[in-house]
């Protein structure tokens, strides 16, 4: 994620520290954890459940990226499937629609005059969206959100959700953080997560969820998703944890792996239960080992689908 302007973060525990962000309690980590004992109970014992099945394809797809739809080792993303927009037949989740927001887009970078653009975001104007960060390597951000969108819908419409991306390479920047909201409240969203990958300083590790907190400014009124919200980002951390392997935030979160912020334009004017996730940071050399990984962004993908599974089902 990038918040800072059109150029590559720098390091930002400082931001975070002194940020207008309330920094979730300890406490809250038994509620990840509860949700996933939960869904690993009701969902995934062996009763040919949402886990099996996601597992099952998990476990195949990153060995196997053969098929037109299947997400590349590089991150480039697949050529559309010809079956890509038809929704699953059947399935635990007919019927409930999930919006994946793949965080930045790959050609914000050529358009600073469009994204820098100001846009209401209820609380205050902040800029239409911002380039993202990148690993050392190079390996953009924008890149790693679409391949973990793509994984993300080929494990979620599995269990017959009907999913839809916010941008999906196909336009030339953004959208701007107003739209990416306005998209998941149209489309009367279940769920939505938007995906991301940080750019803090070095030995800064491990991931985050970041929930909207209660804002009521201008067209930004989030009361009615806070709880909703905040049941999501618990269920997407536990099962996060659970299946990568991955610590929650060493520098943000106070190691709950969740943070509350009210000053992001894709939460404060959401009406339907949101959160985002930073994967890990890109600046971080052993984090960015992992994020440029083919097998372990299936992983990610299927730790935040069987969060958001999870929180679907109840
Ligand atoms: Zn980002």
């Amino acid at each position: 994620m990038s918040y800072a302007g059109p150029d590559f973060e720098p390091p930002q525990p400082r931001r975070f520290r002194r940020g207008p962000l309330t920094v979730a309690l300890a406490a809250l980590v038994p509620g990840a954890l509860l949700g996933w004992l939960v869904y690993a109970t009701v969902g995934g014992s062996g009763d040919g459940g949402a886990r099996d099945r996601a597992s099952t394809s998990a476990s195949a797809a990153p060995t196997t990226p053969t098929g037109p739809g299947e997400p590349t080792e590089d991150g480039k993303g697949p050529s559309p499937a010809p079956t890509a927009s038809a929704p699953a037949a059947s399935g635990p989740l007919k019927g409930k629609v999930v919006v994946i927001d793949p965080g930045h887009n790959p050609g914000n970078f050529r358009h600073p005059g469009e994204i820098n653009r100001p846009v209401d975001i209820g609380t205050n104007r902040k800029e239409c969206d911002t380039t993202g960060t990148s690993t050392d390597d190079g390996y953009t951000e924008a890149r790693f959100t679409l391949d973990v969108a793509h994984r993300m819908r080929t494990l979620l419409r599995e269990q017959g959700a009907t999913v839809k991306l916010t941008q999906d390479g196909d336009r030339p920047y953004g959208p701007c953080v107003d739209e990416r909201a306005r998209i998941g409240n149209e489309a009367k969203a279940d769920a939505v997560v938007s995906i991301h990958a940080d750019g803090s300083g070095a030995g800064n590790r491990g991931f985050h969820v970041i929930l909207p907190g209660s804002v009521r400014a201008g067209a930004a009124d989030t009361r009615a998703i806070v709880a909703p919200s905040r049941d999501l980002g618990e269920r997407v951390a536990g099962r996060f944890v659970a299946v990568t392997g991955s610590a929650p935030s060493n520098y943000a979160g106070d190691g709950t792996g969740l943070v509350t912020r009210k000053d992001l334009g894709g939460l404060n004017l959401s009406t339907v239960p949101k959160v985002f996730i930073e994967c890990g940071n890109m600046r971080d050399s052993k984090d960015a080992a992992l994020l440029t990984s083919g097998a372990w962004r299936q992983k990610a993908a299927q730790g935040i689908s069987e969060g958001i599974v999870s929180f679907l089902r109840g």
